[in-house]
């Protein structure tokens, strides 16, 4: 586990100097800001042709979120589409394995319609899409849940969709490719750069640019030009208000630690703001730590990276010596981005929530342990969380955890057969 020096990077920022009050102003709503900032973070750096699309995105959101009659068409399809609300389980035996007096949760996004948390963010920007009038959505996606959450939302709700998947993905993530076509979605492997998720929203916001006001760019991530990261955000917080009425519910108190883990950071920041407010509650985010911080690839972006502007916001970044964005490397696509969510940044500046790099080799173990003890295929990418979670009970005794089981393991088979 790393620890943060929050006090040398708050010092690198002069508006974040008191790291008690900037969580206030986005606790208060205060941000995103007019300019769609977390303190520097943030913002909209996107070409002219693309200023309608964002500015009108933002406008027709708030007015819809607002708007009785587009909540209640969102509840009803989260609970009979999308299986809302997921449940809160105890994992009796992973807390037995783990000892040290640790009693272990899990928030089962895993068993959220196509399998993983995306459901939530490509549901909600679905029915927005109806509201804005256009005629197709386009979407980038990683590990393919996205890319299938998107295709199956657009199906459900009669849109034509296409998927741009960086062709490295293509390969890596075959069942959830083969999913996307069943739901009519058009699936257009990107070969272009690295060839995974970063050159796959590079490809889609170029085919944004040419039809801004046709096309709806369903975002999957909590990244990206404002108002995606607010908007996105919005839509995965059912992750953290459900998790923590369950946790009350259930086990009768707040956990002491909730465990998440972060790629661009869409099912973290929906699970950390249902407890962001709860100075009681430790908040962890789990990094793709690859093959090692300082030696190896990784994609552990806090650990690794500094400020940077990438697909439209100014956030943390893996560049190079010459702010070139650098190569990354996970086991799991889908936390294989040199970028990260600007209200992490935030989250991360400020002292609130804590970034921790985890091994491959970690999520690997972590994704035995969970088939053993509990009879669940995890995703790789949960598992992170699951790894993080266990280091951490190792240090601290008698406490209560959560992670957010974002996702279910079936669109790894091939990785786990090779690695297993
Ligand atoms: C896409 C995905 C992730 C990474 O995306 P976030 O936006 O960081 O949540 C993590 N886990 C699963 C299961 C995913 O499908």
């Amino acid at each position: 586990m790393t620890t943060t020096n929050t006090s040398s990077i708050s010092a690198g920022f002069a508006e974040l100097s008191d790291p008690g009050a900037e969580l206030g102003k986005l606790l208060s709503g205060a941000y995103p800001d007019a300019r769609g900032r977390f303190g520097p973070f943030g913002g909209r750096f996107v070409p002219e042709t693309l200023w309608g699309a964002v500015t009108r995105l933002e406008k027709v959101a708030k007015e819809a979120l607002a708007d009785p009659a587009f909540i209640d068409e969102l509840t009803y399809q989260q609970r009979h589409w999308v299986g809302r609300p997921t449940p809160m389980m105890h994992a009796a035996n992973l807390s037995a394995r783990w000892g040290n007096g640790c009693q272990v949760w899990l928030k089962r996004e895993d068993l959220a319609h196509t399998g993983a948390h995306k459901i939530n963010n490509a549901l909600g920007q679905a029915l927005l899409a109806k509201r804005l009038g256009v005629q197709r959505i386009i979407a980038e996606t990683g590990a393919g849940q996205h890319g299938v959450a998107t295709a199956a939302a657009c199906a459900r709700l009669g849109f034509p969709c296409r998927v741009y998947m960086g062709a490295k993905d293509v390969e890596r993530q075959q069942p959830n490719v083969q999913r996307m076509k069943w739901f009519g979605a058009e699936v257009v492997p990107v070969t272009s750069g690295d060839a995974t998720l970063r050159s796959a929203i590079d490809e889609a916001l170029r085919h944004w640019v040419g039809d801004p006001l046709g096309t709806h760019y369903l975002l999957g991530s909590a990244v990206g030009p404002h108002p995606f990261p607010w908007l996105v955000r919005t839509f995965q917080s059912v992750i953290g208000s459900e998790s923590r009425v369950q946790m009350l519910e259930q086990a009768g108190r707040l956990p002491d630690a909730v465990f998440s883990c972060v790629g661009g950071g869409s099912n973290a920041i929906g699970m950390f703001h249902g407890f962001l407010g709860d100075a009681g509650v430790q908040i962890f985010g789990a990094e793709a730590g690859g093959q090692g911080v300082g030696a190896g690839l990784n994609a552990a972006t806090m650990a690794s990276g500094r400020p940077g502007v990438l697909h439209g916001c100014y956030s943390y970044l893996i560049q190079d010596g010459a702010g070139q964005v650098a190569r990354t490397q996970s086991i799991s696509a889908g936390l294989d981005y040199p970028g990260v969510g600007p209200e992490h940044s935030f989250l991360h500046a400020i002292g609130r929530v804590r970034y921790v790099p985890v091994l491959d080799a970690d999520a690997l173990s972590a994704v035995r342990e969970v088939c053993l003890g509990e009879g669940v295929l995890p995703a790789l990418e949960p598992s992170h969380a699951v790894a993080a979670a266990r280091a951490w009970v190792q240090e601290n005794p008698g406490k209560v955890v959560l992670i957010n089981l974002c996702g279910r393991g079936d669109k790894d088979m091939p990785i786990l057969m090779k690695n297993l």
